[in-house]
C-alpha cells in the first residue's frame, strides 16, 4: 500500500530511544498513515517502540505481523470498554480468545481496558463485568493492565481495588486528580501522560506531575487521538512523541534525552523486558 497522506518524516521529531507507551496502528491506518510506512520511518530515526494497544480480540494476526520485524515493539491484547455495548459480546469466548493471545511472546501488558462514562457505551453495570473479567484473567497471566478511564475515578478505583493487578499496569492517558494519581500509585501502577498534558487548560496536570514518583512516569502517544499542541485536529502518531516528551521534560527539570530514557526504563521495567 502507498503512503496516502503527506509525507510524515518531517513530522517525526524525539531523542533516539524515546518509547511511546500506547499507540493503536490499525486505528491509524484507518486515518489514513500506512503503518508499514510508518514503522519504517519511525526505526530510521532510532524510536525505542513501546505498546501497540488493542481495543478488542480482532485482528490479532495482522497486529503480530506489523510488529514481528521491530523486537522492541510489544502489543497488549484485550477489549476497550466501547465493546461492551455490543450484542454480539460473549464474554467467556472474548476470554478464552484473550488468554490464547497472552501467550504469545510479542504481548506483553493487557488491555485496553477500563470504564468510560463520558461515552456511557453501555451500562455501568456490563462495562464493569467486561473490565473485571479482564483485571483477573491479566493477574493470572502476570500481565500488567492498561487502564482506560474516562469520568470514572470512583468506579475504576473501586475495580483496582477489589482485583489488585499482579503485574502492575498504565494509568493511560492520565487526566485526573492528584488523590487519584496517588491511589493508583499504591496499587503499584505507572502514571502515563499524552499530549493533553500540552494543553493550555491542563495546568492542574502540569503541577501533578511534580508530585509523583520518578520512576513511575510514562509517555504516550495514544494515536492517532490526542494530538499534542500545536498540531491538535491532526492526526497523531508515535512520531510526535517528542512534543509531549518536551512538556514532561520541563516539568521534570531534565533534559528532553534524560526523559526520554526515563520513560523508556520505566516502560521496560513494567514490562519485565529490564
Ligand atoms: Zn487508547
Amino acid at each position: 500500500m502507498q503512503p496516502k497522506n503527506t509525507p510524515i518524516s518531517d513530522q517525526i521529531s524525539f531523542p533516539v530511544g524515546a518509547t511511546d507507551s500506547h499507540f493503536h496502528l490499525l486505528e491509524i491506518e484507518r486515518h489514513g498513515i500506512d503503518p508499514v510506512f510508518l514503522l519504517k520511518k519511525l526505526a530510521d530515526h532510532g524510536f525505542g517502540f513501546g505498546l501497540e494497544i488493542a481495543i478488542d480480540e480482532k485482528n490479532f494476526i495482522q497486529r503480530v505481523e506489523l510488529a514481528e520485524p521491530y523486537p522492541a515493539l510489544y502489543l497488549t491484547a484485550g477489549v476497550h470498554p466501547s465493546a461492551s455495548a455490543s450484542s454480539e459480546l460473549d464474554l467467556t469466548k472474548t476470554m478464552t480468545e484473550l488468554a490464547q493471545q497472552f501467550e504469545h511472546p510479542k504481548v506483553r501488558a493487557a488491555g485496553e481496558m477500563g470504564i468510560d462514562l463520558y461515552r456511557n457505551y453501555s451500562s455501568l453495570e456490563k462495562q464493569r463485568e467486561l473490565f473485571v473479567a479482564q483485571l483477573r484473567l491479566a493477574s493470572e497471566h502476570q500481565l500488567p493492565v492498561v487502564i482506560h478511564n474516562r469520568n470514572a475515578d470512583l468506579e475504576v478505583l473501586e475495580a483496582l481495588t477489589e482485583n489488585p493487578p499482579a503485574a502492575g499496569g498504565i494509568m493511560h492517558c492520565f487526566s485526573s486528580d492528584s488523590s487519584f494519581a496517588h491511589a493508583c500509585l499504591e496499587l503499584g501502577m505507572y502514571i502515563s501522560f499524552a499530549g493533553n498534558l500540552s494543553f493550555r487548560k491542563a495546568e492542574a496536570l502540569r503541577t501533578l506531575v511534580s508530585e509523583l514518583p520518578h520512576d513511575r512516569i510514562l509517555v504516550e502517544t495514544d494515536s492517532p487521538y490526542m494530538t499534542p499542541h500545536p498540531f491538535r485536529g491532526k492526526t497523531n502518531h508515535p512520531g510526535r512523541i517528542g512534543l509531549t516528551l518536551a512538556v514532561l521534560a520541563e516539568l521534570l527539570q531534565l533534559t528532553a534525552e534524560a526523559t526520554a530514557d526515563l520513560t523508556t526504563r520505566n516502560l521496560h521495567r513494567l514490562l519485565q523486558l529490564a
